[in-house]
């Protein structure tokens, strides 16, 4: 289908798109951002790492990687240089380079530098010019300007250093909340974390309850947009209707450890569970009064080694059936089972699908995905881009698979006479823009 006039017109029409970014988690604040050491290296450090990771290669010091966005990479304690790096990485590039990851990786380098490849002959190259790119207005230059987004969605809670919430430039990002400090309070520091910031004692699930209420009413004067649930990093997405009583039982042994200084343990995540799943619930009561959506994360999480079972959209049913009020949008359309979570958005009204991340997580099922989306959801409940990065420079390329993606799969139901080429564009209008204004409240910002 790619290279018809048909798919070429149609991808035309989409690349003029004022796209709404669903999702994305850039951490720093420009300024911080700008001081950043960066190399060939930045292009690879997230989800291209975990392609990395797969293939066998070796991150000692994932940490200090990470934390550096892929700058210093340590072997045997010593810190490659950049050529070091490069001849370190190169073998695993060659393997993971085909990947939706890889695939972000060459349009970006394509389009930000006019570079074709990242090979023995491009990788210093690369490395210089994107050290020229990181100058003031690189944020601005890149999302609204190369991406031309209208809006973008950042989700930074639980990652984000203190103070630069309140630094970020709100011309450019709309942020969601998450809710975790208040879930895990059976994590040490969490009961005395709370304390502090509401200027409060805790000793109850009243108190509690009473500082999530506080933290309700600063969320709305942040001009938050919706929250964020992304426990399936930490366990199964399934949230039983614990009682209040079970809840009180978790929050009064979180304290009778602390009472023995000589034995510093806490609870487990599963002891806790009543705890949270009794707090995740309150949270909803509150977003279905206040009208916020939720955004939750369903299928496949980055980093190598968890239990993707824990992430399968269908665990949520109870949360879908509790609460018709919520906007429930399903983050990734629980990839793998898309076609799942496509059943879900059919049967529940409350329920929308999103294929951030998916795009490039894997091209050829988030095409799959789509068309079998637009045959069986209605089109007001399909949201089509995130680019979920912590860099900029991969967002454009990410964005281009989607359009890709998008084109081929609309141009495909033109073909078979499904629509007509005209709807077809309007579709893409939807899922790219004007569904996203419809559910958020994207002029609340503050
Ligand atoms: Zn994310």
């Amino acid at each position: 289908m790619p290279g018809t006039e048909l798919y070429n017109r149609i991808k035309a029409e989409i690349d003029t798109i004022q796209v709404v970014d669903m999702h994305e988690h850039h951490l720093y604040t420009e300024e911080d951002f700008l001081k950043l050491n960066v190399d060939f290296a930045i292009m690879l450090f997230q989800y291209n790492s975990d392609d990395l990771l797969s293939a066998g290669m070796t991150i000692p010091n994932f940490q200090e990687f990470w934390d550096t966005r892929g700058f210093v990479l340590r072997i045997d304690g010593s810190i490659l240089s950049l050529e070091e790096k490069w001849s370190y990485i190169k073998p695993y590039w060659e393997n993971v380079r085909f990947t939706g990851y890889g695939r972000a990786v060459l349009h970006s380098l394509k389009k930000l530098f006019g570079i074709e490849d990242l090979n023995d002959s491009t990788f210093r190259n690369i490395s210089d010019k994107i050290v020229s790119l990181m100058k003031p207005s690189i944020y601005s230059k890149i999302f609204k300007g190369l991406c031309g987004f209208k809006y973008v969605l950042n989700d930074i809670d639980t990652m984000v250093a203190p103070g630069a919430f309140e630094r970020m430039d709100r011309n450019i990002f709309h942020f969601v909340a998450r809710f975790r400090h208040f879930t895990h309070v059976h994590l040490p520091g969490g009961i005395e974390h709370l304390e502090n910031k509401f200027d409060r004692t805790i000793r109850n699930i009243d108190h509690l309850l009473d500082a999530l209420d506080n933290q309700f009413d600063r969320w709305k004067q942040e001009g938050r947009i919706a929250l964020k649930l992304a426990d399936a990093y930490l366990r199964d997405i399934h949230y039983e209707d614990s009682t209040r009583d079970e809840a009180e039982r978790v929050l009064r042994r979180i304290y009778t450890p602390r009472k023995h200084p000589v034995y510093p343990e806490t609870l487990s995540l599963s002891e806790s569970r009543p705890l949270e799943n009794f707090i995740t619930h309150r949270v909803l009561d509150r977003a279905e009064e206040q009208n916020l959506p939720v955004i939750i994360h369903t299928g496949i999480q980055t980093f190598p080694r968890n239990i993707l079972g824990n992430s399968r959209a269908a665990l949520l049913t109870n949360l879908f059936l509790k609460y018709p009020k919520i906007r429930f949008h399903l983050l990734h359309s629980s990839y793998p089972w898309m076609k799942e979570a496509a059943c879900l958005a059919k049967q529940f009204p409350n329920v929308s699908l999103d294929l951030t991340w998916v795009q490039v997580i894997v091209p050829e099922g988030a095409r799959e995905g789509l068309s079998h989306m637009l045959d069986t959801v209605p089109i007001n409940k399909i949201h089509g881009f995130g680019g979920d990065y912590l860099v900029p420079f991969n967002v454009w390329g990410s964005l281009e698979v989607a359009r890709e993606n998008i084109a081929h799969v609309l141009a495909d139901k033109v073909k078979t006479g499904h629509m007509t080429e005209t709807q077809a564009v309007d579709i893409a209008w939807k899922i790219l823009n004007r569904n996203a204004q419809e559910i958020f409240t994207f002029d609340n910002q503050v």
